[in-house]
């Protein structure tokens, strides 16, 4: 056997029949950085029919440790990571049809995006964007392979396989370390290509019929902590995501996050609904460090992060002065909030 995929077939659980399914499959990738680029590239050389890769951000020096389909040139051109990713992808494998889309995944165009694809690949940076993934993908009955990692932590857990399986929404109060993000505790390659491993053996085990149990599967490769742990228990009745009368609260604007530009004051303000909270003291100790004149007090933090000066009130609103761009705003609170 000479072919391109023939040692992926010789794999006796896929097969040529596997193969044949992989490559009538279309994939949704939510996010081009580190998860995005290294899922991303293992799909596209398993050769899935249809990748479709979305992202807002351009390519930054501060990515290239860990997001590996970039190079030192694309930071000088200062491409998007879409562009950027669908060049690159392409090159390695013309069988598939790569679509990158520069776009910021919110509300009012998330059903449309995702749609018509047989899995979503998790990779974006903040949870907002993940409980509305969750949302649409299990509005469209289509599979979300949810990944995270920080620091030389990571968390895959697939969902909407099973009817009885919970999904981001229900694990919302379970789930570790939602506060530590890349850009506050920093984070290690290795822990990004453990984490899309894990996503896309389960992505090629449910596109080739095998099968599986989803589970939540944390690793740190640091301290050598591994676990793998059966949380169907913890589905919840009544989950406004998942549940029989599920109503997606996700998608509707009320419940995602508002921006708004304020008038001449060149600044952007982000508003969270009223259902997620802020421990403003473990906020606070979570950026110490990484930015500088940083005020705490019971009513706000107070900080300044690469040129802009961030506070964030406790009622769940966040100012950020120095631009007038609400992508490059949610970037930065991304960035420290996760
Ligand atoms: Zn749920």
């Amino acid at each position: 056997m000479t072919g391109k995929y023939s040692r992926q077939e010789l794999f006796a659980p896929i097969g040529e029949e596997g193969q044949q399914r992989i490559r009538e499959a279309s994939v949704f990738v939510l996010g081009a950085g580190a998860l995005g680029s290294s899922g991303a590239e293992m799909l596209v050389r398993a050769g899935v029919r249809r990748v479709t890769i979305v992202d807002r951000d351009i390519i930054e020096w501060t990515n290239l440790h860990r997001q590996q389909l970039y190079t030192e040139q694309d930071v000088i051109d200062q491409l998007p990571k879409a562009i950027a990713a669908e060049k690159r992808l392409t090159a390695i494998n013309s069988d598939v049809t790569v679509t990158g889309i520069v776009a910021d995944v919110i509300p009012q165009n998330v059903l449309e995006l995702i749609s018509g694809h047989d899995v979503v690949l998790d990779a974006t940076d903040n949870i907002e964007t993940r409980l509305l993934a969750n949302d649409a993908a299990l509005k469209l009955g289509i599979p979300f392979f949810m990944g995270a990692c920080v620091g030389s932590y990571g968390l895959t857990f697939p969902i909407g396989i099973r009817s009885n399986q919970p999904c981001l929404h229900c694990l919302l109060e379970t789930l570790p370390a939602q506060t530590l993000t890349c850009d506050t505790v920093g984070v290690i390659s290795p822990i990004v290509v453990t984490t899309a491993a894990r996503q896309v053996a389960d992505v090629l085990k449910f596109i080739t019929g095998a099968p599986f149990e989803p589970k939540l599967e944390s690793t740190d490769l640091w301290t050598g902590n591994r676990a793998a742990i059966n949380i169907t228990s913890l589905k919840k009745p009544n989950c406004p995501s998942c549940s029989e009368e599920a109503i997606y609260p996700f998608l509707s604007a009320r419940e995602s996050m508002r921006t708004a530009v304020l008038c001449g004051r060149d600044t952007v303000q982000l508003s969270w609904p009223s259902s997620r909270q802020f421990e403003l003291e473990s906020f606070a100790q979570s950026i110490r460090g990484t930015v500088t004149k940083l005020i705490h007090n019971p009513h706000l933090v107070a900080c300044e992060s690469n040129g802009h000066r961030i506070v964030l009130f406790r009622d769940g609103r966040m100012l950020v002065h120095g631009t007038k761009d609400v992508v490059m705003a949610k970037k930065i609170a991304a960035g420290l909030l996760g």
